[in-house]
């Protein structure tokens, strides 16, 4: 996130976020979802989690005071994110009995004539 307008209420300590530039880079994008073997798609969910990160009050707060803390919260998002995709469980493709039985269903038009099962 570039260029955050906005103001601290130094008494109440809210922020009001005014403005600001979310820029993704496809090619970025592309090279570390090869790096973390996750697909462009999932990589580029991970920067949405990040930039997302970067709306908190508290994260808002930071970088108008321009802390250099500011990516702490984000990067630990975007790695939680990245960390989901690369554990997730592969999902499991059909037997060859389970394709075949699938195949014999389509072929029985009673099921399909009661509408039933699908
Ligand atoms: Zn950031």
């Amino acid at each position: 996130m570039d260029d955050p307008t906005g103001t601290i209420n130094r008494t109440t300590g809210n922020v009001t976020l005014k403005s600001a530039t979310l820029t993704f880079f496809e090619k970025n994008i592309e090279e570390s979802a090869l790096y973390h073997g996750i697909n462009t798609d999932e990589r580029l969910a991970a920067t949405v989690g990040h930039e997302i990160e970067h709306t908190t009050d508290e994260n808002i707060r930071l970088n108008l005071d321009g802390s250099a803390r500011v990516e702490d919260e984000p990067i630990k998002k975007a790695d939680e994110i990245i960390k989901e995709y690369q554990n997730r469980k592969p999902v499991a493709a059909p037997n060859s009995s389970e394709i075949f039985r699938f195949e014999k269903e389509l072929e029985d038009p009673r099921r399909i004539f009661h509408g039933g099962g699908w």
